[in-house]
């Protein structure tokens, strides 16, 4: 095989970035995935260089000019920005390969940008794109391997990408770890419901956290893992085995139905400091918050009980929601979300708007086909920016006010001296000022409440979110421009428009297998056409 140059690049952010968060915040975002493709390049013999695109570097400078094989790993919301680099280099010359969460989601709309686009990835797939490596044009080949890889590479194996990547990281420096993956819950909106669960192995998570004991004095770990802690015992006996109780701080988001009384002291000991358990609503989705047949206040009530327990054992706790769902009607559903915040003040809420990415769940074809999914360019595709689905049970004005309603209720001063007083440990107290005050929690509010306006003054974007135009507004379209930055010009022409329902699409005329799982010819077997 010949040895390759490649280039990977792993972006956490969907453009040049400025702000301080940013700077701060951003290499802590790093994906575990591109790290492993960069070790299984190795092993097969290539030369890698590994950028993790935080938003504050020129890529000319960071990645070698003759590079053969540029992978980008990407969700959603990079999804023009990635187009753009891929445009930028396959115009030099160099073949491209996308990976990550946009490529398993949109795959028909991403061959048109890359050579490859990967879902499932392994070695052996890995290998067969390596072996082949050639440019598919104007159409790209969307290759799988069946399922998820059964091993990856530790801590350990991918430790020189890591520290190159934290070293970004001026002052907080969160390691990415990975327990399991996939998830045995099936929430219909979650990209992880269809993937099988399975453990990474108890060894490895010791020999890893042994590892990491040698290269830093006090590691901070971010568990990556959709739902961490379902074999509880295995892998709290694992950490335990490695690490004495004190020395590696941990940040996990686990269901709060895994949360138990009797676990939580164990968590405690063992540097739990943040978690982030998904409430989602007071109307559905009960299992996960294990408040069996309740509903409504009766649910707010257990939840908060429960998550307040769980602030007395961990200092930061995030408590995630999604707005928006069809079992959502009327003021009720954001009132509750109030009365949550007055009985829990020490929890940090996180609002998604609900979104439908592609083929990431089965409750897509159903939104899809029943003409609910509005075509916003993935950019905005990040559960805040834009809400993609029509909702069931609003009116766009209607939803929208009740957002801001509850965003300004959210992020109000009393609101936040409330739950700083709440909050007992420094770092917690002052993380949830800053992102309150920050884009977060005030650029929201202010996001949200332009977009309410927007409904009742723009003919353009009432005509858009109600589905009887497909023209993007000069709202959304400038706001590409300005996050893109220079990259705007390398996108593609087309690059901002998709088919919402290509899914659907793909499923009802059984086009499905030309995305579906398949092997890349090896070199030197002729390629496969798509
Ligand atoms: S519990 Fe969390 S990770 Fe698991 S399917 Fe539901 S939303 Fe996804």
């Amino acid at each position: 095989m010949r040895r390759l140059r490649v280039g990977i690049l792993d972006l956490v952010s969907n453009g040049p970035a400025h702000g301080m968060y940013s700077r701060l915040m951003n290499a802590n975002l790093a994906s575990i995935m591109p790290q492993v493709i960069g070790v299984w390049c190795e092993e097969a013999g290539h030369d890698v260089r590994l950028v993790c695109y935080t938003g504050f570097e020129n890529l000319d400078d960071e990645l070698p000019s003759d590079t053969d094989l540029l992978f980008i790993g990407a969700f959603s919301e990079s999804a023009q920005l990635a187009y753009a680099i891929s445009n930028r280099y396959r115009q030099r010359g160099v073949v491209t390969v996308l990976g990550g969460p946009h490529a398993r989601c949109y795959p028909e709309d991403a061959v048109n940008y890359f050579d490859y686009v990967l879902g499932f990835t392994d070695k052996a797939l890995l290998n067969d794109v390596l072996g082949e490596c050639m440019p598919h044009r104007p159409v790209g080949v969307a290759v799988s391997a069946a399922r998820q890889p059964v091993e990856l590479p530790g801590v350990q194996a991918r430790w020189k990408f890591i520290a190159q990547t934290l070293e970004k990281a001026p002052t907080i420096k969160i390691i990415p770890m990975l327990a399991s993956l996939g998830c045995p819950y099936t929430c219909s909106f979650c990209i992880d419901s269809t993937v099988d669960y399975q453990t990474l192995g108890a060894d490895q998570i010791r020999d890893d956290l042994r590892f990491l004991l040698t290269k830093m004095k006090r590691p901070r770990i971010g568990w990556h893992d959709p739902n961490f802690g379902v074999r509880f015992d295995e892998t709290l006996g694992a950490i335990e085995d490695a690490v004495p109780p004190g020395r590696v701080d941990f940040i996990a988001e686990s269901s709060l139905s895994l949360l138990s009384e009797a676990r939580l002291p164990r968590l405690q000991k063992n540097g739990f400091k943040a978690l982030l358990p998904g409430i989602e609503s007071w109307f559905s989705l009960n299992n996960k918050s294990r408040s069996g047949k309740l509903d409504g206040m009766e649910k707010v009530r257990q939840v908060s009980d429960h998550v307040n327990m769980v602030l007395r054992h961990v200092p930061y706790v995030q408590t995630n929601f999604v707005l928006g769902l069809d079992c959502d009607e009327g003021p009720e559903p954001f009132e509750l979300t109030k009365r949550f915040l007055d009985l829990t003040p020490g929890a940090f809420p996180g609002y998604s708007l609900l979104s439908a990415f592609g083929r990431a769940a089965p409750l897509n074809l159903e939104f899809q086909r029943a003409g609910r999914v509005l075509p916003f360019p993935h950019h905005f595709l990040n559960n805040n920016l834009a809400m993609n689905v029509k909702p069931k049970n609003y009116s766009w004005s209607g939803f929208y006010e009740r957002v801001v309603d509850l965003t300004q209720y959210t992020f109000s001063w009393p609101a936040i001296a409330k739950r700083a007083i709440a909050n007992k440990s420094t770092i917690p107290r002052m993380m949830n000022v800053v992102r309150a005050v920050s884009s977060e929690g005030f650029g929201r509010m202010a996001y949200y409440q332009r977009v309410r306006e927007l409904l009742d003054r723009d003919r353009t974007v009432r005509e858009y979110f109600d589905g009887e135009s497909d023209a993007l507004p000069g709202f959304y379209t400038d706001r590409v421009r300005h996050d893109l930055g220079p990259f705007w010009n390398d996108l593609p022409r087309g690059g901002l428009r998709h088919d919402q329902n290509a899914y659907a699409h793909a499923e009802a005329t059984q086009e499905l297998s030309t995305i579906g799982v398949r092997t890349v010819a090896p070199a030197p077997a002729p390629a496969l056409a798509n």
